[in-house]
């Protein structure tokens, strides 16, 4: 018996196909940014980190790691809107190319935030990659300029995205189904 109910998690993303699409995904942004100056991957927490650790090993360049971290939903399902900062970058990103990595783009409210926040520092560029997008919810038009998978309006879970703070280790995405929590 696994540390999760298999009963009670639908798989909606294989880690097979997460894998395959990552790899896809760090040859795009390779090609985007070869020859371009400092490229920084600023990973927002907690969520993306998975992401991000996958993520940079495919990106065929020397780029930095940095990381945001941000709260946007406290254990609830529904977000509130309200970004409160839990911790800041390391190191300024005047004059370097940032690629924020997101775990799920839902209302799109934490990511209009970042940006903000993030085009004061006067980076070089400003991109945003995110392994999920939620189309139905998006509240706002931040520009996704790279996109993992589109994904239908459900709560899911895994690979970085936890169920009330816990299962971010599951190795894929999928959606907790049936009766109660699914551990
Ligand atoms: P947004 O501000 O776009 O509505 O939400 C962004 C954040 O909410 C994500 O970074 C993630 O932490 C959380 N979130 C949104 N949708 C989901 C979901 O389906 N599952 C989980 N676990 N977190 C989600």
């Amino acid at each position: 018996m696994p540390f999760y109910d298999p009963k009670k998690i639908e798989v909606m993303i294989e880690a097979e196909a997460l894998r395959e699409r990552i790899a896809a995904l760090g040859r795009e942004i390779g090609d985007v940014y070869r020859g371009q100056g400092e490229l920084v991957l600023v990973g927002v927490l907690k969520g993306s980190f998975m992401f991000l650790a996958d993520l940079c090993r495919a990106i065929d360049l020397p780029a930095e790691i940095d990381f945001l971290g941000v709260s946007s939903y406290g254990d609830a399902e529904e977000s509130s809107g309200i970004v409160q900062v839990t911790q800041d970058l390391t190191k300024p990103v005047e004059g370097k190319h940032v690629l924020i990595v997101e775990d799920i783009v839902d209302t799109g409210l934490t990511l209009q935030y970042l940006v903000a926040n993030l085009s004061t520092r006067r980076p070089a560029s400003l991109r945003v990659c995110t392994l999920l997008h939620k189309p139905a919810n998006c509240k706002n038009e931040v520009k996704l300029d790279f996109v993992g998978f589109e994904i239908p309006d459900r709560f899911v879970i895994g690979y970085g995205l936890d169920y009330k703070s816990k299962l971010r280790n599951l190795p894929f995405i999928g959606v907790n189904v049936g009766e109660g929590p699914p551990f």
